[in-house]
Parts: structure tokens; C-alpha cells; sequence
């Protein structure tokens, strides 16, 4: 913990130039990247009792990233010793936790601290910032506490809030029931009647891991997923001691697999070639896996590939050859005590409930209070849809920046990537508030409206808004996608390259 500075502000605990908040990749990534800069003021707060973010939270069976790891992993942490092509959870939360180790980076993190809210006093030009201790146990009460800092960084990331459907008598549900990021380990399901809502990235992970023990279970499908094989494979000692003995193939291996994953943006952007490739390898694997054609007309998603994100998995149509599993794609009508019933009236019984129904996505801060220049709250800003210049500042809320901010997700490559380059181009504007002493930078309105526009139009021709579905990347006001980034990761990294100061207000000290 960084001890309180010299320049205190009266009513604050804690004051530091930078507050970042959430430990996850982002966090860490700022944190590290801060550090190189010798800008050392800065404190991370964590609401978890572990950092790691999603890595730590999410730990379903079978959870793992379906990025490669060479490439799901920093550029400048680069980990020669991955055990897997694709890293399950524990090895990446390890990975977390050995580049803060490295980096010197714990004594600026706060674990087990909730940002509640966060004020702009424009007289000062510095946030004031509220947040609270999380109870470890019943027997603490939470205390609150206020913090004071210069810039705030959020590094909260868009899937850390579960979200459970609303089915008519789901409350009334009496046996255990949980979301995959809240897994219950202590729940036995070993013959058991077990219900899965929801086929999505999580689910279909656990349950061909569930699928064996348990007595019976039903999956829930609303929409059938376009999956492919996931092609997973170890890396041997040997590889992995050669590795480590020379740098370059490490290097090499991660520019590979940049490049293999870059190419599938053009089937999101249009490019019907390339969708039509993608659609027969997953048709394939859907023929290959499953034999008998009702089922695998069930399991066929009706709209192009991409619409929604495209999953990985060599173990899930399998399970679908078990006799004690059950595809369910009639609709839910009713949950009761110990069933579930569907719309043509088949109640079937149900010991425990599991949602794979993902995370609130678009809607940024639930639960948050963030309030800018003239007390203007931040979902009153984005009352029209959330929208963010380049996904990292917003208009009205000066010295603010966040990561895997609106539209600079991905569906084809791996996030750290837009990450890294969002921090980057943080310090770069720290940099610049530093050596031109400005005490606010903030974006203007127009710049950030121009980018969303531009955003808008080319969002138009991608198969996110035109391929035949509802996802969780659209905004369920607009329809409009406020997830991911349409385009290449080149592309952004040339948007990141510099700061256009042109595009901000500068108020100096
Ligand atoms: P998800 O992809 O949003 O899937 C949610 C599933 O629940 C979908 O099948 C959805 O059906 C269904 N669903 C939602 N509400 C429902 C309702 N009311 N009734 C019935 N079904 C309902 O969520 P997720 O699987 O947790 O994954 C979320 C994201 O987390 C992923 O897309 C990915 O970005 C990330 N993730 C990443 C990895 C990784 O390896 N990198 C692994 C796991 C998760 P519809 O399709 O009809 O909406």
C-alpha cells in the first residue's frame, strides 16, 4: 500500500495520482506500465480477496481461455513455460500473480475494496473517490472509505457481473442454483438431475465436465452456437525447456498465432468468403460430432457465423452421446421447487440449477455512481448508448480513462492486445499532462461523437448487426453494438499510435 501523500487532501484516506480500479489483466497491465514510467503514486483497489479479476472469480470445471496463451498473455511478460495451447484458469490466474510478483506491484494493490463512487471536484481537478472494504465474514461490518487522486483508471473489464435470466418462479427454486462465475464447488452433482441454462462460452466448457457424474442433465438452448474445434494440444518439457532457453521462438510462435487470428476479422467485417470458409469447418465438426440428424439439426445456429461469438470445443457435441444427457431447446415457460417446465408443458425434475447465462455486458458501472464535470452522472451521459473516444475517454468526465472500454472488444483475436495498447496510450497522455502541466485533460464532445459515428457506419456492414441475431454485444435499447471493435487490431493500434491533443481541452495548473 502506498502510504498516504504529502499533499493530502483534508477529508481523503488515501491520496495518490493515479487510482486504478479492479486487479484483473488491465489493472495489472496499468499497474506494471506505470511503474516503467516512474510513476509510482498509484494504487490499485481489487472488491475480490485475490487479484486476478475474471481468472480468479470464474472458476467453473473445464474454465479456460480460448485464446492461445502465448498470445493471451502480455508482450512484455511473455511465459515460455505454458503448459497448453489454450491455458485453463489456474495457470493463467498463476501467471497473473507471478507478473506482479516480478513487477513489484503488490504493495500497490488493495484487495478487498469496492469503488463505490467517484465525484469530479473541478475546483481541485481531482477525483474524489468512495469505496468500501468487503467483509471477508459475517462478523465485519464494511467500512467506507474516501480516496483522492488525479486520474482514475478503470480497469473493471465487461464480464464481472453475472447475469441470471428472468424466468416466471425462478425465485421459488428450493434445491442449490448458481451462475458459472459463482460455481458452488461444495454442491455434490454426482447423481444428480442437473439443469444447464444457456450453451454459451462458459457452459458449453463445464459441461463435459459435469456431464459424467451427474444422474441426469438437461441443457437449456435458447440459440444454437456456431462452434469449431478448439484443437488444443500440451507442450512438452522439451518444448517448453527450449523455449525458455531461447527467446525468439517464443516471440515468433506469439507473431504466429497474432497473424493466424487476425485474418478471421475480414467473415465479421463482410467478407463472404471468408464466413463461408468458417461456417463449413463448423458444420464439419457439428457432422463429425454428432450423428444423429434431429439433434444435429437442433444443435445448427440459424445466422451467419460470428453474429454471435464463435466458440471452441472438441468435448461438448460429444457429451450429447450420453444417455443420461438431454438437449432441451423448447422454451422455458416456468421454474418450480424442484423442476423446470417448458412451453409445451413437459415439467421435467431438477436438483440443481446452473445459469450459463453470461454477464451484463453493455451496461458499463452497475451499481456504480460516476459523476463528471457539473455533477452529470455517467449513465446519464450514455443515456443514448454507451460510447467512448477510441473506448477510452468519455466526454464531461475529465482525468478519466478506461480499459476494454465501449467497442474495443474482440471476437477474433485476444484482448490483451487492445489492452496493452489502451495503457500505452494512458501513459502517454500522463506523460503529457506531466511535462506540459496540465491538471485536466478531457476529450471533446465532438471528437467523441465523430469517432462514434465513424464507429457506427462501419459497425453497419459487419455481421454483428446484419447476420441474424440478437447478441449480447448490442445494446438492448439501440441494437446497436457497443462491444466490439470493428476492425482489425491493426487498425487500432494505428488509431493508438499518438495522442491528438487537437482532440482534447487542456487545462493547465
Ligand atoms: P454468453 O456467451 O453470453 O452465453 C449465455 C448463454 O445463456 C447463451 O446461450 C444465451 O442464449 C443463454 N441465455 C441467456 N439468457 C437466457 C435466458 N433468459 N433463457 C435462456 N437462455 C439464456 O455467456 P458466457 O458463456 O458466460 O460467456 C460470456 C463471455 O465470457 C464469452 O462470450 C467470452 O467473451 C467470455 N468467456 C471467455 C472465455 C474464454 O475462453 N476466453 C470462456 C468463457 C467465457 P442466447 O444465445 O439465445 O442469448
Amino acid at each position: 500500500m502506498p502510504a498516504a501523500s504529502g499533499n493530502q487532501h483534508n477529508s481523503a484516506d488515501i491520496s495518490v495520482d493515479v487510482l486504478i480500479v479492479g486487479a484483473g489483466f488491465s489493472g495489472i497491465c496499468m499497474g506494471i506500465k506505470l511503474l516503467e514510467a516512474g510513476m509510482k503514486k498509484f494504487l490499485i483497489i481489487e472488491k475480490s480477496d485475490d487479484l486476478g479479476g475474471t481468472w480468479y472469480e470464474n472458476r467453473y470445471p473445464g474454465c479456460a481461455c480460448d485464446v492461445p496463451a502465448h498470445l493471451y498473455s502480455f508482450s512484455f511478460e511473455r511465459n515460455p513455460g505454458w503448459t497448453r495451447m489454450f491455458a485453463g484458469q489456474q495457470e493463467i490466474w498463476q501467471y497473473l500473480k507471478s507478473c506482479v510478483r516480478r513487477n513489484g506491484l503488490s504493495p500497490h494493490i488493495r484487495l478487498g475494496t469496492r469503488f463505490c463512487e467517484a465525484a469530479w471536484d473541478e475546483a481541485a481537478s481531482h477525483w474524489r473517490i468512495t469505496a468500501s472494504s468487503v467483509p471477508r465474514d459475517n462478523g465485519n461490518l464494511s467500512k467506507r472509505m474516501n480516496l483522492c487522486a488525479r486520474v482514475l483508471v478503470s480497469g473493471m473489464g465487461a464480464l464481472h457481473v453475472p447475469h441470471c435470466p428472468e424466468i416466471p418462479g425462478i425465485e421459488r427454486f428450493s434445491g442449490p442454483s448458481f451462475h458459472s462465475a459463482t460455481w458452488r464447488s461444495d454442491v455434490d452433482l454426482s447423481g444428480k438431475s442437473v439443469a444447464v441454462i444457456g450453451t454459451g462460452a462458459s457452459a458449453i466448457q463445464f459441461i463435459p465436465h459435469i456431464a459424467p457424474s451427474a444422474g441426469k442433465l438437461y441443457i437449456f438452448q435458447r440459440t444454437a452456437p456456431w462452434i469449431v474445434p478448439r484443437l488444443d494440444f500440451g507442450f512438452s518439457e522439451k518444448a517448453r525447456a527450449r523455449f525458455r532457453r531461447i527467446p525468439a521462438p517464443t516471440w515468433a510462435f506469439r507473431k504466429f498465432l497474432f497473424f493466424a487470428l487476425e485474418w478471421r476479422v475480414f467473415s465479421f467485417l463482410g467478407d463472404r468468403v471468408v464466413r463461408a470458409h468458417m461456417e463449413k469447418i463448423a458444420r464439419n465438426h457439428l457432422e463429425n460430432g454428432v450423428a444423429d440428424p434431429k439433434l444435429r439439426a437442433a444443435l445448427t445456429p440459424r445466422y451467419h457465423i460470428g453474429c454471435k461469438r464463435i466458440l471452441l470445443s472438441d468435448d461438448f457435441y460429444p457429451v450429447f452421446r450420453r444417455s443420461n444427457v438431454e438437449l432441451v431447446t423448447e422454451k422455458i415457460a416456468e421454474v418450480r421447487e424442484r423442476s423446470v417446465v417448458t412451453q409445451d408443458g413437459t415439467e421435467r425434475p431438477v436438483d440443481v440449477l446452473i445459469y450459463g447465462t453470461g454477464f451484463h455486458v453493455t451496461e458499463q458501472f452497475i451499481g456504480m455512481k460516476l459523476f463528471g464535470r457539473g455533477g452529470v452522472e455517467i449513465h446519464d451521459a450514455w443515456r443514448n448508448g454507451l460510447t467512448a473516444y477510441l473506448g477510452v475517454t468519455v466526454s464531461g468526465f475529465p482525468n478519466f480513462f478506461i480499459l476494454l472500454g465501449p467497442n474495443t472488444g474482440l471476437g477474433h483475436n485476444s484482448v490483451v492486445l487492445m489492452i496493452e495498447a489502451q495503457v500505452d496510450y494512458i501513459i502517454k497522455c500522463l506523460k503529457l499532462m506531466r511535462d506540459r502541466k496540465i491538471a485536466a485533460m478531457e476529450v471533446r464532445a465532438e471528437s467523441q461523437q465523430h469517432f462514434a459515428e465513424t464507429l457506427r457506419d462501419h459497425m453497419a456492414r459487419t455481421v454483428w448487426q446484419s447476420g441474424g441475431c440478437r447478441s449480447w454485444y448490442q445494446d438492448a435499447q439501440t441494437g446497436q453494438n457497443t462491444t466490439l471493435w470493428p476492425g482489425s487490431v491493426i487498425q487500432y493500434f494505428r488509431a493508438m499510435r499518438s495522442v491528438a491533443t487537437s482532440e482534447y481541452d487542456l487545462r493547465r495548473c
